[in-house]
């Protein structure tokens, strides 16, 4: 059956020391109060190899935000797969809206670092959501089928099982706004559906999509307590220790 998992995305927040102080605090909190659920600490990458080493692995694991969609080599400032995969990490976010907006991450370059991580032994929380035009104009299962389709579909069904989907619109991220509980099972159901065409129902029944865009504790047990929605990718809600286990504790 399929992963409850709760995920932190740190964003460009924390100096390294900060960094360090909040996932001992999550640590802390999870060590009295186990959790239901998945726990993931998306970081910078400078922050990973010590979060992995200030966590225990048996309660949070650790993803990166991004890597390189090139192996090695002389790509100045780049971050590769293999280097994530070498601080201990075992996720990277790809694909989220910020990275596709500010830094133009196509869907070939998403599936160029799709690949280069799934072949690093990286798990992939792979974002998928519509922008607030998209979605008045009700393209947002169009848009969401043709970013699966872009950078994940070409997968096997067996590489396709290391993949976690995001569900993010991009008018809920950072904004206070967030889906109803109807709205995000509706498209939930729908992607979910779309896996199902592609790869057939097991695979989809075990695939964790996860809803992300101003999730915070208040409306964490709503939105989880919904078929489709297997947990949150969390911002803003993350980066205090208190706030994050609030949305954790929707799985209790
Ligand atoms: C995100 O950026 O992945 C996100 C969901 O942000 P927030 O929770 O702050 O809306």
């Amino acid at each position: 059956m399929r992963q409850k998992i709760v995920a932190g995305n740190w964003k460009m927040n924390n100096t390294l020391q900060e960094g360090i102080e909040l996932a001992k605090g999550v640590n802390e909190i999870l060590k009295a109060n186990a959790p239901k659920c998945k726990v993931i600490l998306g970081t910078p990458f400078i922050h990973l190899t010590e979060v992995v080493k200030t966590v225990d692995s048996k309660l949070i694991s650790v993803s990166a935000e991004n890597c390189a969609d090139k192996e090695k080599g002389a790509f100045t400032g780049e971050v590769s797969a293999a280097m994530v995969k070498s601080t201990g990490a075992e996720y990277v976010i790809l694909g989220h809206s910020e990275r596709r907006e500010y830094y133009n991450e196509t869907p070939e370059i998403l599936k160029a670092k799709v690949d280069l991580a799934l072949a690093n032994g990286l798990k992939v929380i792979f974002c998928i959501g519509e922008s607030l035009a998209q979605r008045e104009a009700n393209e947002q299962n169009a848009v969401v089928k043709a970013e699966l389709e872009g950078s994940v579909f070409h997968l096997s069904a067996e590489q396709f099982a290391n993949i976690v989907i995001a569900y993010e619109p991009i008018w809920a991220i950072g904004t206070g706004k967030t889906a109803t509980s109807d709205q995000a099972e509706e498209i939930h159901a729908y992607i979910r559906s779309v896996v199902a065409d592609k790869y057939g129902k097991a695979v989809a029944d075990n695939t964790s999509i996860l809803y992300g865009g101003s999730c915070k504790g208040s409306n964490a047990p709503e939105l989880f307590s919904k078929p489709d929605i297997d947990g949150g990718l969390i911002g803003g809600a993350s980066l205090k220790a208190g706030d994050f286990y609030d949305i954790i504790k929707a799985w209790n």
